[in-house]
């Protein structure tokens, strides 16, 4: 029986990939003529999986790849109004109004009236707290955790700091990685929602989603009556 649903926030309660990727033609643009940015697009991408151990994920770690990366693509000295044009995109991103996903208030009205909502999100905490508070969802949730990773380990410290069994869970998100795999595998339920836009690191094999069982819907409209039919 489900007590309590776990969100994901990024790309399944709001649209939020897109601006990574909206940002590269605008760094093209700063930057102008003398790079191949077919290959500082492709070494960012490498950088950012690189450095996640040591920076986390969110815009602010996307900057620091982005600007070592354009110092080492750079043939020459990097002119300071372009480094500081770099650092505005970079404060538009974490302005930029995301667009709260179609029936996200409607479901999560419908279903906090009955069950505990808990945000997971990963990222970094003043990142991640301000989008939550900017998205004016937070009202429903009885938790937010902001979290590193999300592995096995992370959802069962996270059901053991809010006092829920792994069977009376389940997990909404658009990450098949993040969000299903790991909490079928400690025992809980899921539901894959997919987004138009995936992160290139969060793609997996078939092989490895085949094994499990996990439900899947079109949009967050649906949710609700999915849950019910759990009972
Ligand atoms: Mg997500």
């Amino acid at each position: 029986m489900i007590k309590a649903i776990g969100f994901d926030a990024d790309d399944t309660l709001w649209d939020y990939e897109h601006i990574y990727r909206e940002a590269k033609p605008k760094i093209a643009h700063i930057l102008g003529e003398g790079y191949d940015y077919g290959q500082l697009f492709y070494k960012l991408d490498q950088a950012e999986v690189r450095n996640i151990d040591l920076y986390g994920y969110g815009v602010k770690s996307f900057a620091l790849s982005m600007l070592e990366n354009v110092a080492r693509f750079s043939k020459r000295p990097l002119e300071s109004d372009k480094l500081l044009k770099l650092i505005d995109l970079i404060k538009d991103m974490l302005n930029t109004n995301f667009k709260i996903t179609p029936y996200a208030e409607e479901a999560l009205s419908t279903l906090s009236a009955a069950y505990e909502l808990i945000l997971i999100t990963k990222g970094e905490s003043y990142e991640q707290e301000r989008k939550i508070e900017r998205s004016g969802l937070a009202g429903f949730f009885a938790a937010v955790e902001v979290v590193s990773y999300k592995t096995e380990d992370t959802y069962r410290k996270v059901l053991l700091r809010n006092g829920i069994a792994p069977e009376n869970f389940l997990m909404v998100g658009n990450s098949l990685k993040s969000d299903i795999l790991p909490v079928i595998r400690i025992g809980g339920k899921a539901v894959h929602i997919p987004h138009e836009v995936a992160w290139f690191h969060e793609e997996i094999t078939e092989a490895e989603m085949s094994s499990i069982e996990y439900g899947q819907l079109e949009h967050l409209g649906q949710l609700p009556a999915y849950v019910n039919q759990l009972k």
